[in-house]
């Protein structure tokens, strides 16, 4: 029985994942034998209740990766195609392929704008991103959005393309302002680990004001480990993420269940 949907893990990313130092004790990674195989995540996630997710695509390659594990885990893992901003300079060598493959998947993304990290220029995020939204407006699919540092251009490249109603804002982290401006628009939201994190005060204050029927959960697998941040992340942690958004709204768990279940079943087509 789904009672929860990851809308956000990179499972192909999570075989020899080690968590950065940063955030952990600095230790190798803690996957026991066998256990960065996706069926044992998999299966780890049906028993928590975790009826499916969406796996994204950052480049034409791990979207193809993405389509890979979808055959192999019919209906289970949904696959998407997209270029992420941090390689944004590749969207002319890879925008033919991913056009490609994004016709056959559940959306398009992850793409959007990191000028956090800014690991492409600028204006080559901007033009991969508005390029992104015309492909998913053309196929008429939903498109996962990455913002980091780049609320303000997201927002109004939303408005001015008309895409806020397909975007689904993955891992957001806006305090109330901005959760309502977006809301606005008539976006989805994705709520990952920082919801739960000691830090994650603002985001949470966000969450409060997130409107319930557009609003979904993530893992943002194999990142932001919601229960041990030194670990990598799975699909199963996606109920810890569930359980913080009912603290926010004081509302049961299996309310925020039952909502954002219908939110990403609507959202991506899949249920
Ligand atoms: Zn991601």
């Amino acid at each position: 029985m789904t009672r929860w949907v990851d809308t956000h893990g990179h499972l192909h990313l999570r075989a020899g994942f080690e968590p950065s130092p940063e955030v952990g004790s600095g230790e190798p990674s803690r996957l026991a034998r066998g256990d960065d195989d996706s069926a044992v995540l998999l299966d780890r996630a049906a028993a928590a209740g975790v009826g499916w997710m969406v796996n994204p695509g950052t480049d034409a390659a791990s979207s193809e990766e993405s389509f890979r594990l979808a055959a192999r885990f019919p209906g289970v893992v949904l696959p998407t195609a997209g270029l992420h901003p941090h390689d944004a300079a590749r969207w002319p060598a890879q925008a033919d392929a991913i056009a490609r493959l994004a016709a056959g998947a559940v959306a398009v993304g992850e793409c959007g704008l990191d000028f956090y990290r800014n690991l492409s220029a600028p204006e080559d995020q901007v033009t991969a991103f508005r390029d992104q939204l015309r492909l998913a407006a053309d196929l008429d699919k939903p498109v996962i959005v990455h913002c980091r540092d780049a609320f303000a251009q997201i927002h109004d490249l939303l408005e001015s393309t008309g895409c806020g109603p397909r975007a689904v804002l993955h891992c957001w982290t806006g305090g109330p302002r901005w959760t309502k401006r977006f809301d606005a628009l008539g976006v989805s939201f994705s709520f990952a680990g920082p919801l739960v994190f000691p830090t994650g005060d603002t985001v949470r204050r966000g969450a409060a004001v997130a409107p319930p029927e557009r609003t979904m959960v993530e893992t943002d697998t194999p990142y932001l480990n919601p229960i041990d941040k030194a670990a990598p992340n799975e699909p199963a942690n996606v109920v810890r993420v569930g359980e913080a958004l009912a603290e926010v709204w004081g509302i049961p768990v299996n309310e925020v269940a039952e909502m954002t279940t219908a939110t990403a079943t609507r959202v991506f087509r899949h249920g």
